[in-house]
């Protein structure tokens, strides 16, 4: 059984609550989302989506996607589909990094190993434990009486921990934490992201003003060097997420003790392949894990949650519901949410029943 057809489709998919803004004056309007459809000799069809978030968030770019995946597939017609491993070694062959192109390809292959098989994501890389997973909600950067207002409105919905987004003004997100903490349940988890945009001056300083707040950091500086500089000052969990784009930087985490948990993305590191690797290495030391994606709809959030899943329950932070974020559907997909956690009922591959009308005409097709 060899991959036979590798189509592209493109989806729009524009924010329901609006402009998505992070700090430096970045934001994005919606997910210009790329989803990838493998077609075997068999006629069993795998699907894989990958979604930047605008072109400003990881080195990716939608158009970049599209260009890498286009030159790539022509090349994977006729090799056997289960191979996974040895099709990702084919791709880093082929083509010299762009890992978030390969994401929707893997992703696919996953999807399409699980339909034929008859087994769930979950079941395929290590086996579920429990069927559902906590969910965070990110609450983007405004004045810190809207973020208050927002997070009261997203506890209203059901969620359970908040990620508030700093890394601007150090003395506004000062005020941006105290807000949001005031607003929400005293059981409420907050994660504060500066989404790798403070210096380590900032960073020391919003450490010192928060200290009685009970919240864990994630990303505050860029480069791996500032957030090992800051790490003595942190006197509370620290979460790499930006950071983490290979096993190699988890490697050098963790002989650094430098991280108490991880944000693996997908689309990141190259798909679910290399996203399993990281996790599990991860899991050896005991690191709290997310895994989620840059972005996407059910196609994507079926991929990120069936490996969570299969995460051991102890260790997991949470993840996100990126499909209820955006206006459009790509798949018919049974997902629940109550009490802060997401369920999707096991199904073989991802899980999802993709749906092709909603994809428009295919942008590209080999085989
Ligand atoms: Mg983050």
């Amino acid at each position: 059984m060899s991959i036979a057809r590798i189509t592209l489709f493109r989806q729009w998919q524009p924010f329901r609550d609006g402009t998505y803004r992070c700090s430096g004056g970045r934001s994005a309007e919606g997910f210009d989302s790329t989803i990838v459809e493998v077609i075997a000799t068999d006629g069993t069809a795998g699907y894989g989506e990958m979604a930047p978030l605008g072109s400003f968030y990881d080195p990716a770019f939608a158009e970049g996607a599209r260009g890498a995946m286009r030159e790539l597939a022509p090349r994977l017609i006729g090799q056997p589909a289960g191979g996974i491993d040895a099709l990702n070694r084919r791709m880093d062959l082929l083509l010299k990094g762009h890992p978030y192109a390969k994401s929707a390809i893997d992703m696919a292959l996953w999807d399409l190993a699980g339909r034929r098989s008859g087994l769930s994501l979950a079941t395929m890389t290590g086996g579920a434990e429990g069927d559902s997973v906590p969910l965070y909600r990110s609450i983007a950067q405004e004045a810190p009486a809207a973020m208050a207002a927002r997070a009261q409105k997203y506890i209203a919905e059901g969620y359970r921990r908040l990620q508030v987004k700093v890394g601007l003004d150090v003395r506004e997100d000062i005020e941006r934490l105290e807000a949001v903490r005031a607003a929400v349940p005293s059981d409420t988890v907050l994660f504060c992201d500066a989404n790798a945009s403070w210096g380590t001056a900032e960073t020391r300083q919003f450490l010192s003003a928060t200290r009685s707040i009970d919240y864990v950091l994630e990303q505050p500086c860029a480069t791996y060097e500032e957030n090992l500089a800051i790490r003595s000052a942190c006197d509370r969990p620290l979460v790499l997420d930006e950071t983490i784009d290979s096993v190699n930087t988890l490697l050098r985490a963790l002989a650094d003790s430098l991280a108490d948990g991880v944000t693996i993305k997908l689309a990141r590191v190259g798909g679910l392949t290399m996203t399993r690797l990281i996790r599990d290495i991860a899991a050896a030391r005991n690191l709290k894990i997310t895994i989620e994606d840059t972005g996407g709809a059910q196609i994507d959030t079926a991929a990120y949650f069936g490996l969570m899943l299969s995460t051991p329950q102890e260790l997991r932070q949470h993840t996100v519901d990126f499909h209820n974020w955006v206006t459009v559907a790509n798949a018919r997909a049974a997902f629940t949410i109550a009490n802060g956690k997401m369920c999707l009922p096991t199904a073989p591959g991802l899980g999802v029943e993709v749906d092709r009308m909603a994809l428009g005409e295919p942008m590209f097709s080999a085989g």
